[in-house]
């Protein structure tokens, strides 16, 4: 009826490109190639476990691992409420790096960015960590003052880290503007080597994978709403699916460590704030190192793919939403403007909100708790992905043994009645 005239190299292509998802689908039926459960597959509840972990992102799955790993400890259910690496283990920017400021947070993020350097190989999976450098920008001298200080620090510590001047920085970063008339000139910058970035998705799957592979039970859709105490000592968790009983309960759910504490009767110094990021389209690659700018409030690398990641400081207000505002967005393309004006071409991808758990001095919460047998992995705010792995080893090792590791000493809950607070707000800030 229709006479519409064929093409016949469409034809021959379009049989020539069915061959893969055909081979693909052959392949896969075949019995000699069962299907590799990389994850435990669902199964129910057990009625009790040695561990509990509640919250399976990058550190929960992390702890599960080191856990079964160096201490033979596998009957471990590693519960969430959502999915896998759901929370603000898939939504950061993948920043690592350990140029802190005191010496408590630079020998405990300089021991992280070691352990990171050999999880491709320790997994058998790549994370694709890409050790590209962080350049942190002084716009003034109390920034110069604050950057030799830590150049100092870090440096005594083995950290790679030196105060750099601005014809450095154009070598290093050729693509930023370093010019005098700039409305906020770059007179200076902290230049880390050991800076890096990695896929914080394969991370987590990888953690996780090899928890698993030893026997630990990951628990997607399952949510904690209810700690069982008895005479000081924790004896269970309330799930959405039943109650569990169990002998200890590791809480590691970063954007939710206060509520969830206060269901254990802990009231944390703990606050959530919104923090958001966006990407651009890709573009060919011109930027290779991290840079950041606590001044002009925005830091920006460029991915593998050749997209623009760009972030600054969290929301200015408490709050558990993850929605993305207009605001934020207008801020951070103005601020990133100030860096790389050429960038004004650059069209963004998408932009999205984690909740992250930001403490009094800008640390983690890591240790005991006043409950036995209940401990505290929390107040990781904006800068937890770079210590997944330190965290979850020093956290197993705290589990296992009931001695609490030097490394994290210093970060226990009992700090704040001590009044011997780890500030890092002028080296977290906009830097993560
Ligand atoms: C936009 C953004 C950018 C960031 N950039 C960086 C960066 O560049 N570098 C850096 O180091 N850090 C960064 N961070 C911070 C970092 O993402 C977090 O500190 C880190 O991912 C925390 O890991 P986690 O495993 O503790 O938490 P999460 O990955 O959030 O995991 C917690 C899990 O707990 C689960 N949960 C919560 N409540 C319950 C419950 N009642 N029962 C069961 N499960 C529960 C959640 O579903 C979630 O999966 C950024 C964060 C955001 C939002």
């Amino acid at each position: 009826m229709f006479d519409v005239p064929v093409d016949e190299s469409l034809i021959s292509l379009s049989i020539r490109e069915l061959q893969v998802p055909f081979g693909l689908l052959k392949y896969g039926l075949r019995k000699r190639y069962p299907a590799q459960h990389h994850f435990t597959p669902s199964k129910k509840l057990k009625q009790h476990y040695d561990v509990v972990i509640i919250g399976a992102g990058g550190h929960g799955s992390s702890i599960a691992y080191y856990l079964a790993k160096y201490h033979g400890i596998t009957d471990v259910a590693l519960i969430d409420k959502g999915y896998l690496g759901g929370g603000n283990t898939a939504r950061n920017t993948a920043v690592i790096r350990s140029n802190y400021l005191t010496p408590e947070s630079v020998s405990f993020y300089r021991d992280s960015v070691r352990l990171y350097q050999g999880l491709s190989n320790e997994f058998d999976y790549n994370i694709m960590m890409e050790n590209r450098g962080q350049l942190t920008l002084a716009h003034s001298d109390a920034a110069i003052r604050n950057f030799r200080w830590r150049a100092e620090v870090n440096k005594h510590l083995g950290v790679r880290s030196e105060l750099v001047d601005r014809k450095t920085i154009g070598e290093i970063v050729p693509s930023l503007s370093v010019t005098e008339d700039a409305r906020f000139p770059i007179l200076a910058g902290l230049w880390h080597e050991d800076g890096a970035t990695a896929r914080h998705d394969a991370v987590v799957w990888g953690y996780a994978r090899g928890a698993c592979q030893r026997g630990v039970e990951l628990h997607q859709l399952t949510e904690a709403q209810g700690i069982d105490i008895d005479q000081g000592r924790v004896v269970g968790v309330h799930t959405n699916r039943g109650r569990i009983r169990c002998a200890a309960v590791v809480q590691a759910v970063a954007g939710a460590s206060s509520t969830v504490g206060r269901m254990a009767g802990l009231q944390l110094p703990i606050h959530s704030f919104p923090l958001q990021a966006m990407v651009t389209q890709p573009y060919k690659p011109v930027l290779t190192p991290h840079v950041s700018s606590p001044h002009v409030h925005v830091y920006v690398h460029q991915t593998s793919r050749g997209e623009f990641v760009i972030g600054g400081g969290s929301d200015p207000y408490p709050l558990y939403g993850t929605r993305a505002t207009l605001e934020q967005r207008e801020k951070l393309s103005g601020a990133v403007l100030e860096l790389f004006p050429f960038l004004a071409q650059a069209r963004v991808l998408r932009q999205w909100a984690g909740t992250t758990d930001m403490t009094p001095d800008y640390s983690p919460v890591m240790g005991l708790s006043p409950i036995k047998n209940y401990y505290l992995d929390a107040g990781w705010g904006t800068w937890g992905f770079k210590a997944t792995p330190i965290c979850g080893k020093t956290m197993a090792e705290l589990v296992a043994t009931g001695r609490v590791p030097d490394l994290i000493k210093p970060f226990e809950l009992e700090r704040f009645y001590r009044f011997e607070q780890i500030n890092e707000a002028g080296s977290t800030a906009a830097s993560h």
